[in-house]
């Protein structure tokens, strides 16, 4: 059934244990094309490939590691000059609101974009499970799962070690190929951490088996925005509360009613998101 944002918060608000999954349209009002867009970076072409479902693979990175760093390259740089939207800062200001209410919000993003991730950096609420450079845990925060890894890290593509070292942004006057970053232990290259499409999950990178916990042991609502949920795990998570008969509200630009009995609110998530949490969200009086 559609719904708009503000009698789904009514919903929501009896709810106390929520699980947010977020997927590209989310990041679409902040330039990042999404993957079915037919706008921008999937559409440029690189060498020796001819369509982004292959550019996107372990099998591709391995053939032509200089052409797919360089694919990394343009979409990092994309990610890190874009600004979080209004969708994103309303959902860190639930998720803010949750922790000072004795509720739960766990955020399960498919985005490689960093921007979730971002907000809750900066978060003085949020912040304190983030961990830096060189400590066990660095990149991961349990303030956002990111099932399909961070392109602003890197990885050894030999699995020395699974640390997450920051990406460094290449020169551009230097050939990329003299810039593959290579790993300080073993000298292997390195590889982004990100999950490709000939690639299967790990609880240690992605954390899937604990976002399969949380939904098992106790979520009583799911928010799901922007996204196809053409991507296994995300699908597999959501027909995991459809068959617990939870709340499950879908935020998209069109109905796509093939998947259960869901509450769907239309329009863009920059601008329902805002309303849906807005009574969640203390207003900010100056004086
Ligand atoms: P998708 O591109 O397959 O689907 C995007 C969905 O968002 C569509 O259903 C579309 O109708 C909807 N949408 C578009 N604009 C919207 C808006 N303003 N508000 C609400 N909904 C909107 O994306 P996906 O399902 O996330 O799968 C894409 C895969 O590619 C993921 O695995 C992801 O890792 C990767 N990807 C990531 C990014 C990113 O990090 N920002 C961008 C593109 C692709
Ligand atoms: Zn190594």
């Amino acid at each position: 059934i559609s719904m708009s944002p503000e009698d789904a918060s009514e919903l929501l608000s009896y709810k106390t244990n929520i699980m947010i999954l977020t997927g590209a349209g989310l990041s679409a009002a902040s330039s990042i094309p999404t993957f079915r867009g037919n706008d921008g970076l999937w559409t440029k072409k690189y060498k020796h490939c001819e369509t982004p479902e292959e550019l996107a693979t372990l099998k591709f990175f391995k053939a032509h590691p200089e052409v797919k760093w360089q694919c990394i390259h343009d979409f990092y740089e994309l990610c890190k000059n874009a600004e979080p939207n209004a969708g994103h800062k309303a959902i860190v200001q639930f998720q803010e609101y949750c922790k000072l209410n004795g509720k739960q919000c766990h955020l399960v993003t498919q985005n490689i974009d960093d921007l979730h991730a971002r907000l809750i950096r900066e978060s003085e609420i949020l912040k304190p499970t983030v961990t830096s450079e060189g400590e066990p845990g660095f990149g991961f925060t349990d303030s956002v799962y990111e099932i399909h890894g961070n392109l602003s890290y890197s990885r050894c593509s030999q699995e020395c070690s699974k640390a997450l070292k920051p990406v460094q942004v290449p020169d551009k006057e230097l050939s990329l190929e003299d810039q593959i970053p290579k790993c300080e232990e073993c000298k292997s290259i390195m590889r982004p951490h990100v999950l490709w499409f000939d690639e299967c999950y790990t609880q240690e990178l992605h954390k899937v088996q604990t976002v399969k916990n949380i939904i098992n042991s106790k979520v009583d609502a799911l928010i799901i925005v922007g996204t196809a949920l053409a991507t296994t795990m995300a699908n597999r998570l959501v027909n995991e509360c459809l068959s617990r008969k939870i709340l499950t509200i879908n935020m998209n630009l069109e109905p796509c009613c093939d998947f259960g009995p869901v509450v769907e609110i239309l329009g863009k998530s920059e601008e329902t998101l805002p309303k849906l949490f807005q009574p969640f969200i203390p207003v900010v009086t100056k004086c």
